[in-house]
């Protein structure tokens, strides 16, 4: 066992939960995913020991192999916060509990198609950026998303989910997306998660009101270099 890694993870909650208490906010309306991608299954079993329960990983193979691997262990919670691609919905859909990354109607209907049983929560991406070619959907085409993945029957709209710009102030990026978060509001009353804030981001994200925190390095050290 790692003790740099309990350390750094003792480190971040400590940020996270004086972030909390300068918000006036109650440490239980936040999630802190920590972010696996890259990284060896053994560090997850690691993450699981200390107590961390929900991960996050960005490749849809990684995310497989990864839950195939960890199956003898329930109790973990997977999000998937990567671009999906269609083609690859129903592979998604089987190892993600939480889907953040939703941004138009195509994979929303894929994952939809892909689904029985339970219904599967997903997050609406919204992209904060002024380029259009990143992921996520345009701030003033949320509302019409989410009126879109509301009726569909296997999904279940929960809130949305963004990366800040590089190059704006997070807070500033923030308050945009809690925008977008009203916005789905107005079609899905309880679609009251906000997924928000990185290594270089989680307190302004706790500021604004995040749910659900995707931290990675902070607390992993750096990512392993791959393709
Ligand atoms: C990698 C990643 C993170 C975590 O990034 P860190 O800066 O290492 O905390 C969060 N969200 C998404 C979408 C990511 O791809």
């Amino acid at each position: 066992m790692s003790t740099a890694l309990a350390d750094r993870l003792a480190d971040v909650d400590a940020r996270i939960a004086d972030a909390a208490r300068s918000a006036g906010r109650d440490l239980s309306g936040i999630t802190r995913i920590v972010v696996t991608k890259f990284h060896p299954v053994s560090l997850v079993r690691e993450l699981r020991a200390l107590g961390v329960r929900d991960v996050g990983e960005n490749r849809q193979q990684e995310l497989t192999a990864k839950r195939d691997e960890l199956a003898d262990v329930v109790d973990l919670h997977w999000h998937f916060i990567g671009q999906a691609q269609t083609n690859k919905a129903r592979a998604v859909r089987a190892a993600a509990d939480v889907v953040h990354s939703v941004d138009r109607p195509r994979i929303a209907d894929a994952l939809d198609a892909a689904g029985s049983g339970d219904p599967l929560d997903v997050l609406l991406q919204v992209n904060l950026t002024d380029d259009a070619g990143r992921g996520g959907v345009a701030p003033r085409d949320v509302e019409a998303l989410a009126t879109h993945v509301a009726g569909l029957s296997t999904l279940r709209v929960r809130g949305v989910m963004a990366v800040a710009p590089l190059d704006e102030e997070p807070a500033r990026a923030f308050e945009r997306l809690r925008g977008s978060a009203d916005a789905v509001r107005t079609v899905v009353p309880d679609a009251t998660w906000i997924s928000a804030g990185m290594t270089g981001d989680f307190p302004e994200a706790v500021a604004m009101g995040a749910t659900h925190l995707r931290i990675g390095s902070a607390i992993t050290g750096p990512r392993p270099v791959r393709g």
